[in-house]
Order: C-alpha cells, then sequence, then structure tokens
C-alpha cells in the first residue's frame, strides 16, 4: 500500500497521473461500481484499439480491393431463382374460400444460410403458415418446409399434387409438419405433397408473435450479440430474396417476426420474413426515399440504424424536424440520413461505414440505376456491409468467449 501511495505522489508529480485521491477512492470503495466501469473501459481501449489497427493499416474498405468468393455471384443468381420458383408455386395454390388470411413467416436462417454458401443447388425453406383451429375458431400457425428444385429427380407417382395449402395444412397429423416438394418443370414450377415429418420449430403459440416493430418500440433490442446477428441475418436475406416478388412490399421492420420457445422465452436467434401469396404484389410507394437510389437497399440502411440504436426511425423524426428550419417534412431516407451521421457515434467504425454504405450506394456511378441483380452492387453490398457486419459478429464472438 505504501508503494502504491509513493508511485501515486510520484505520477502527480510528474504529470502522469490526472486522477486525485479522492476519485481514486471513491473508484475502489464499492465492487460493483469498479467492475462496471472497468468492463466499460476494456470496451472503449477495444473500440480505440480497432480504430487505431484501421487507420495504421491499408485502407481496405474500398470494395474493389476485397475477393469476392469465386461463385458467389451465380450463386445468388441462383437462390433467387429457387426463391422465384418457390413464390410461383405457392401464388398458385394459396387462395381459398375458408374466410382466413393465410400469412406465411419464412425463416430467415433457411435464406441467409443459403447466401453464404457459394454452391447452392436446391433451397430447403422451413415456414409457418397461419390456418384455422377446430378448437373456438381461434387462428394458430401450422409448421412446414418446402424443399425447392431446379428440375425434378423423384418419379410423380411417389408423390401427390399440392392443390391448396389450406386444404394441405388439415390433413396433417398432430406433432408432424407439412412437407412439400417444389420442382420446376421446363419453367412450370409444380408442388406436390411429401410425407409429413416431425415438428422441429417447437414453438408454443400459446403467446403471440412479436413484430421486430413492437420489440424496438418496448426497447428490447438492447442484448448485442441479438444485434448484431440480426443486423448480418437482415443484410444477408435481403440478396437472396428478389426486388419484385419477395421485396415488394418492403424490407423494414414490420416484415420481422419471432415467436415463442415451448418455454415462453422469445426465440431471438430465428427471426421469421412475413409474407403472403393471397394477392398480386403491390409496389410500394417511393415517396419515403426521396433521393436514394434503391428503395430495398434504403430499407436495410434504416433496419441496421434501427437495430443498433434500439428505436424506431420514426421516434426521431419529430426530433429532428422540430429543430429544422426546413419547411417540409423529411423523408425516411432525409431522416436517416441525419440519424446516421449524428446518433452513431458509439458505433464501431465498421458499423457506421455499413450504414452509410447503404444510404449512399457508392458503387455504381451517380447517373446510373441501384439494382440488386446488378453484379457490381451486389459486390459493393458484400464488401461494404456483409463483411463489416461480419466483423461485427466475430470480433462479439471473440469478446464473450
Ligand atoms: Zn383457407
Amino acid at each position: 500500500m505504501c508503494a502504491k501511495l509513493e508511485a501515486f505522489i510520484q505520477g502527480r508529480k510528474d504529470n502522469t497521473s490526472t486522477s486525485t485521491l479522492r476519485e481514486r477512492i471513491r473508484f475502489w470503495r464499492k465492487e460493483e461500481k469498479r467492475a462496471k466501469k472497468v468492463k466499460k473501459l476494456e470496451e472503449q481501449n477495444k473500440k480505440l484499439e480497432r480504430l487505431l489497427q484501421r487507420c495504421c493499416s491499408p485502407q481496405i474498405s474500398t470494395m474493389t480491393l476485397v475477393q469476392i468468393p469465386k461463385g458467389w455471384q451465380a450463386s445468388i443468381d441462383k437462390i433467387q431463382s429457387l426463391g422465384r420458383i418457390l413464390y410461383n408455386a405457392l401464388l398458385k395454390c394459396w387462395a381459398c374460400n375458408c374466410g382466413i388470411r393465410h400469412e406465411a413467416r419464412f425463416s430467415l436462417k433457411s435464406i441467409d444460410h443459403s447466401v453464404v454458401v457459394a454452391e447452392v443447388v436446391e433451397g430447403n425453406f422451413d415456414f409457418l403458415v397461419r390456418t384455422g383451429s377446430s378448437l373456438g375458431g381461434t387462428h394458430h400457425w401450422h409448421e412446414g418446409n418446402i424443399l425447392v428444385r431446379p428440375k425434378s429427380s423423384i418419379p410423380a407417382q411417389q408423390q401427390e399434387a399440392l392443390l391448396k395449402i389450406c386444404e394441405a395444412t388439415q390433413t396433417i397429423p398432430g406433432g408432424m409438419r407439412l412437407s412439400l416438394l417444389i420442382e420446376d418443370l421446363q419453367g412450370t414450377p409444380k408442388p406436390w405433397k411429401l410425407r409429413p415429418q416431425p415438428r422441429r420449430l417447437k414453438f408454443t403459440h400459446a403467446k403471440p408473435s412479436v413484430s421486430l416493430t413492437e420489440l424496438l418500440k418496448a426497447s428490447m433490442v438492447e442484448a448485442a450479440e441479438f444485434k448484431k446477428e440480426l443486423a448480418l441475418t437482415v443484410a444477408l436475406s435481403l440478396l437472396g430474396l428478389e426486388e419484385g416478388t419477395w421485396l415488394s412490399h418492403g424490407w423494414t421492420k414490420q416484415n420481422i417476426s419471432f415467436f415463442h420457445t415451448a418455454d415462453n422465452k422469445l426465440d431471438y436467434g430465428r427471426p421469421f420474413f412475413s409474407t403472403s401469396f393471397d394477392h398480386v404484389p403491390a409496389t410500394l410507394s417511393e415517396e419515403r426515399c426521396s433521393g436514394h437510389r434503391n428503395p430495398r437497399i434504403l430499407d436495410l440502411g434504416i433496419l441496421l440504424l434501427e437495430i443498433e440504436l434500439g428505436r424506431p426511425l420514426e421516434s426521431y423524426r419529430a426530433e429532428i424536424e422540430r429543430y429544422s428550419e426546413d419547411s417540409n417534412p423529411y423523408s425516411d431516407f432525409g431522416v436517416a440520413d441525419h440519424v446516421a451521421e449524428r446518433k452513431l457515434i458509439g458505433s464501431s467504425v465498421d458499423y457506421r461505414e455499413a450504414v452509410q454504405a447503404c444510404l449512399r450506394t457508392p458503387w455504381v456511378p451517380g447517373d446510373q440505376e441501384v439494382s440488386l441483380s446488378d453484379p457490381r452492387v451486389r459486390a459493393g453490398l458484400y464488401a461494404d456491409v456483409i463483411l463489416k457486419l461480419k466483423n461485427e459478429v466475430e470480433y462479439m464472438l471473440r469478446r464473450t468467449f
């Protein structure tokens, strides 16, 4: 203790210690507070370390210097093509007369896993479909799995054609899930019913599902692990879903939801994407973009902002407009740009750059269209958004273990 005090006195004399004795005693007095502050200090040091690494190492943030995995672009085309086959097949067997809107929720984990694999042959999608219940007229979710193949591989006599999704769910025994196969027979998607399989998702539907909007409004998007993994999943899934079909209703917090596990806990690790096939998809109003060159990439940028900040974008609008000299209301793009500039100060450089890339879309010249089917845009999203979000997840895992 005496040696420590002497070192402290010397530190004050040399100006190497800026804290006072009173501050030091306060710091050591309560163990809980001390542990909290030390943890915070460690986090800040790590952030500083990463920042210094980036400043001292050659600039690698531009997409041209990032090696896109061989075959990856072709793989994305394949996933989107399988998704299109699935979408067109379900469009034909969705309508029915039971009076229930059969909303479908597809597991985003089924989609993002496909996007990271460079050699995709077939698609395998876990989903839930909202059906009627024989008990009391309430709704419930029925589990299913769909295998999508680009061409026929099983003799047709072993399978039964799927006519209506509603009827198919009514014949599935309890504890089992619907198992479907969709094949593309010379450009015509053909859906088949396979033998039912045991349920895998183990969700309870006693508690309603929760949308990402509801989680954000309730300030329930806080855990770093959840935030980083969800951000990466929504970025990967955007590339796996086609703009004109699956994404025609937007890529927003309202489309993303979570179910409860058997022990009534929300399953944060398995986000679902909500859609329906009972009507022709409408194109969204593009007013909200106001200047952005691709509404779905803007949606992704907004989602990344909302996930990181744990708040819906709308909650910033009044605050911004109150202090703005503009008499016109802000578009979503305007609000997002403002929030990205001012509210991500505590976030990592990688995360900030990923959001900025979505808002700026720097991958094609300013006078050209930005489309998710353009290989330059995909490569840019891979290099400037996905890799950076992957860094975030890897950094978080290293810190956890
Ligand atoms: Zn029905």
